[in-house]
């Protein structure tokens, strides 16, 4: 790197996804580790972008998102939440959920200003939070059911907290926080007039009898929290990077002050497109049809971890399990991980990139189960030879 560069940038290296697809390829491994589905999205959000483009749609949309969008984000938010969202003060979409944190956190930390943060967290969060001059405060989910310690959070608020970062369901563990937990947050983000910034992009993949609930939608809460989305998981299409913030209006005002300057507007056609497919979502069984496919793929890699000798952790949402490592003979998640791609050829991704000191993370790997079956199937016929060609013989 140009010895020039910044301090803050020279320190983040590259995203442990783009190390271990790199690696996966490297090595012509099955990849479950960066998490996007390898199969595509479904027809009716691919022929509205085609329709959008043809028509003309392709010029700069409007800064703060496409009006049908944004409509269509309202009434989503009205269809299940029952409140009136107003498309025009209250929603702004972003190039994916990704620059929607990277606004959210611009706009409300500065320097100084400390942003709590459960951890493990999703990678993005840190530089985020470093770019606009602020430190993460990270409170520990521990395993095997990711429960905090509310003293913990407690004592993580204080004078220089700005902003809680929630990540429901949460990614890389699979939790979907309780309504209790969900009080307790409330309760300290309003005793310290704290901004919640909830990334919720995992919020229609849920399973069993989990139920996610918005922060924004507890008492007190609306006022103060940036809620965050984004099509890429619920459709399927992750490359297409249309995200949403749905935040009141005068945290909106702030919010599309930064997007107007990182991106100015997002893609045209595609905010066309996605319009079109909340909309038909909304009025079809989509959604039911996306859990259940998910569950579906879960169970599957989860019987094919068990088999192997790799039993994954419980989860209640998101499509990501961690296995357990323990007994395997590795001193750390990375070695295991750079291991099992080269010699065993099967990418996972390991949870320590999560956390602030790698050191503090359990001995996990994660896997992807957004992956077709014929990927699953690839993926298990690999992994039933992991305990032969462990190091050691184990
Ligand atoms: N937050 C979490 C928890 C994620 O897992 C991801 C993507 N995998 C994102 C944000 C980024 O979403 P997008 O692709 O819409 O930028
Ligand atoms: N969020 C995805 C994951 O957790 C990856 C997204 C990315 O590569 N930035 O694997």
């Amino acid at each position: 790197m140009d010895s020039r560069t910044t301090r803050q940038v020279q320190g983040f290296g590259t995203s442990i996804f783009s190390e271990m697809s790199r690696l996966a390829n490297q090595h012509g491994a099955v990849n479950l580790g960066q998490g996007f589905p390898d199969f595509d999205g479904p027809d009716f959000y691919k022929e509205a972008a085609k329709e959008a483009i043809d028509a003309g749609l392709n010029q700069y949309a409007i800064s703060h998102g496409a009006p049908r969008l944004r409509q269509a984000i309202a009434a989503t938010w009205r269809h299940d939440h029952g409140r009136e969202v107003d498309p025009e003060t209250e929603v702004t979409v972003t190039s994916g959920a990704t620059e929607a944190l990277f606004d959210a956190i611009q706009a409300f930390v500065g320097p100084g200003d400390e942003a709590i943060v459960f951890e493990p967290f999703y990678d993005s969060y840190l530089p985020s939070t470093l770019l606009a001059g602020g430190t993460l405060r990270p409170v520990t989910l521990r395993p095997p059911d990711w429960a905090f310690d509310p003293d913990e959070l407690a004592a993580a608020f204080g004078p220089k907290t700005r902003v809680l970062l929630l990540n429901t369901p949460h990614n890389p563990t699979g939790k979907v926080f309780s309504g209790d937990e969900l009080r307790l947050i409330a309760d300290l983000c309003q005793r310290w007039d704290v901004i919640a910034i909830t990334d919720e992009v995992y919020d229609r993949i849920i399973f069993d009898d989990a139920v996610h609930l918005p922060l924004a939608e507890l008492p007190g809460m609306w006022e103060r929290t940036i809620t965050i989305n984004s099509t890429g998981k619920s459709f399927s299409l992750t490359g297409w990077k249309i995200g949403y913030l749905i935040a009141p209006a005068a945290v909106t005002a702030a919010l599309r002050i930064v997007h107007q300057f990182v991106t100015f507007a997002t893609s045209t056609p595609m905010q066309h497109a996605s319009a079109v497919a909340l909309e038909l979502a909304l009025a079809n069984d989509y959604y039911d049809q996306l859990r259940r496919d998910y569950a579906r793929r879960r169970a599957v890699l989860a019987d094919v971890l068990a088999a192997s000798g790799l039993p994954a952790l419980p989860i209640a949402g998101g499509y990501f399990l961690n296995s357990d490592l323990s007994g395997l003979g590795f001193a750390d998640d990375v070695t295991f991980c750079r291991w099992l791609t080269a010699e065993v050829g099967v990418a996972a991704v390991p949870p320590s990139a999560f956390y602030l000191d790698p050191a503090r993370a359990p001995l996990l790997a994660r896997f992807c189960f957004a992956k077709r079956d014929e990927t699953l199937r690839a993926a298990a016929d690999r992994l039933r030879r992991v305990r032969d060609l462990l190091p050691g013989g184990n």
